[in-house]
């Protein structure tokens, strides 16, 4: 079987004539598509409409095959040369797109138009969305001279800060190592290797902060810029919009977060006792491994890997089942790591060939199996969106990682039943370690943003503010969970998170994914086999309504703490059983 994913069903390759044919087909719809907003506002949108549809089937055909190849084969140029050429049309289509917005928030019988057009039906919530978004256009005589200066402003400090990151070098016992390199000791079983490398790391930031701090302060910057530009009260206001998601949303699963963190402080503790450390955890240990004497964790082959999904997926569905062994039988995965390739592991959508490609670097651990599982969800996530309105599949930030977390937690808890005592504590382990992650860090990352946003209004934040502010947000977060005296001064410099133009806050949709995924998964836990048909509906409809109203469809209140309380308490469960092993084992 040959593991390395086809991409043929976009082009033969790239002496494939269809691409000149897409590229021509392309620029000739960008050029005509601002004639379709003529004529009476019924015929114009639905011409519009079917313009913006087309112009997504082609750029995201061509965005795929050259991305997809880069993604597999970072040295191929031809690929390279594709992205590039296709960037040339990504400020013509981000104005095409607020053209439309634009006229959309002129239409003052949309509701009417709507409801007497069967074509802009099913575009419904694109047509609604985009009354609201209309608001918040910037004028329309700069727009097109702010899209052009962010390329050279804040896009700028991110390409910069990205290649000060992959370029500095970590001097680690004499040897100069990436960053990433030393980054990835965190997890080395040996404990002097991983206090080693974070001692490396925190030397080695000196070398590019002042840089680096300039990068934030750039892209902060211009995001208040931006706000002022648009009409939003706050940054927070617009990433909120962004997500369709609501001020009582985030209020309740922030203070559901902030009522279990002692909880997770104890998680942090007992793993520090374990590691012989009297102070909490020092940063370097967060990612320790731990297991019990005469452990040894099951390793699995890709056949086996897939196997285990079929049937733990099957429990759910067949379909979903079904589904997933076809993913492996077309080749829709790439499966193992190689020179060139990059590393993680995500889900593309080829929506309109109703298909999916996932990369993942599977070495046959447990952790690689789930991480199949997570991509796997994307992928289903997808299925359920075929034959959707491109403006309707896109799935806001929080949302968009209900099925990934949903298949993670249906495997854990499969893995979980059939496991004894020491791989149940080392399965424990391995979920906590990451939850952690994902509520404790990212919390600490919501407070670090929040401080570092509301400073800049007044003025550019130094190097020693933002190590001040980061400390302080790490113990606001970790509390005594982290030793005092060893948390990570510079965690704002190492997180791509913050330097992405365009898009503040990048941190707590990672926790509502988290929680939500996991709180879907206990309301099927609940109801059984009727709630597949429901499940399906919910991933269809995550990119065509308001956040709260989509979760009110499969009966969940997110304005409500009680549901965010009912996630954590599964953690919270967790971590008590963890303790108790801990007690017993270790
Ligand atoms: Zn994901």
């Amino acid at each position: 079987m040959d593991w390395t994913w086809d991409l043929t069903v976009l082009y033969r390759d790239f002496d494939d004539p269809q691409i000149e044919r897409d590229f021509n087909e392309l620029s000739r719809l960008c050029a005509q598509a601002r004639d379709f907003l003529q004529g009476d506002p019924q015929t114009a949108l639905e011409n519009a409409s079917d313009a913006m549809e087309e112009l997504s089937r082609l750029s995201s055909a061509l965005g795929s095959f050259a991305s997809l190849t880069l993604a597999a084969d970072a040295n191929n140029e031809r690929a390279q040369q594709l992205m590039d050429r296709l960037m040339i049309f990504s400020v013509q289509l981000s104005l095409l797109s607020s053209a439309l917005v634009r006229y959309i928030g002129h239409v003052e019988n949309l509701e009417e138009l709507i409801a007497g057009s069967e074509k802009l039906q099913k575009i419904d919530f694109f047509l609604r969305r985009s009354k609201e978004k209309a608001k918040h256009l910037m004028d329309g005589a700069i727009e097109e001279w702010m899209l052009k200066m962010s390329l050279t402003g804040g896009s700028a400090f991110s390409n910069l800060r990205d290649k000060l990151d992959a370029t500095v070098t970590v001097d680690y016992k004499g040897e100069q190592l990436p960053l990433s390199a030393v980054r990835s000791k965190a997890y080395d079983p040996d404990p002097a290797v991983r206090k080693a490398a974070y001692e490396a790391e925190l030397a080695a930031y000196p070398k590019i902060e002042i840089p680096m701090a300039a990068c934030l302060n750039g892209i902060k910057g211009e995001a208040l810029t931006m706000i002022e530009a648009t009409h939003f009260d706050s940054v927070l206001d617009q990433t909120l919009a962004q997500s369709n998601m609501d001020r009582a949303t985030l209020d309740a699963m922030l203070s559901a977060i902030r009522e279990a963190l002692p909880a997770f402080r104890r998680y942090l503790r007992k793993k520090g006792e374990i590691l012989g450390h009297k102070n909490g955890l020092p940063f370097y240990d967060l990612f320790a491994p731990i297991a019990p004497e005469g452990y040894t964790p099951k390793k699995y082959t890709i056949e086996e890997a897939r196997q285990k999904l079929i049937d733990e997926m099957g429990k759910f569905t067949p379909d979903m089942a079904a589904f997933i062994d076809q993913a492996f039988e077309n080749r829709w995965i790439d499966v193992y790591p190689r020179d060139g390739k990059g590393g993680g592991a995500f889900c593309a959508e080829l929506h309109a060939l109703d298909q999916s490609r996932v990369l993942t670097n599977f070495a046959g651990s447990f952790s690689d199996v789930s991480t199949l599982a997570h991509e796997l969800g994307h992928a289903w996530h997808n299925r359920c969106m075929a034959g959707l309105p491109y403006s309707m599949i896109d799935a806001p930030m929080p949302l968009a990682e209900t099925a990934s977390i949903f298949n993670e937690t249906l495997l854990a808890n499969a893995a979980m039943a059939q496991a004894d005592k020491k791989e149940r504590f080392s399965l424990l382990e391995g979920s906590l370690m990451e939850v952690t992650q994902v509520i404790v860090d990212i919390y600490s990352r919501f407070l670090f943003e929040s401080a570092v946003i509301e400073k800049r209004k007044e003025r550019t934040l130094s190097v020693s503010e933002l190590k001040e502010l980061m400390l302080d947000a790490q113990d606001k977060s970790y509390g005594d969970g982290l030793d005092p005296a060893l948390r990570h001064p510079y965690m704002w410099a190492c997180k791509s998170h913050y330097y992405i133009p365009g898009l503040s806050f990048y941190n707590f949709p990672y926790a509502f994914g988290q929680l939500f995924g996991a709180g879907v998964y206990a309301q099927y836990r609940q109801e059984g086999a009727s709630f597949v048909p429901k499940y399906n509906r919910l991933l269809r409809s995550c990119g065509s309504g308001w956040v709260a109203d989509v979760a009110k469809s499969v009966g969940i209140d997110v304005r409500s703490v009680d549901f965010w309380r009912e996630s954590l308490r599964v953690y919270e469960r967790e971590i008590d059983e963890f303790i108790a092993l801990a007690d017993e084992l270790m």
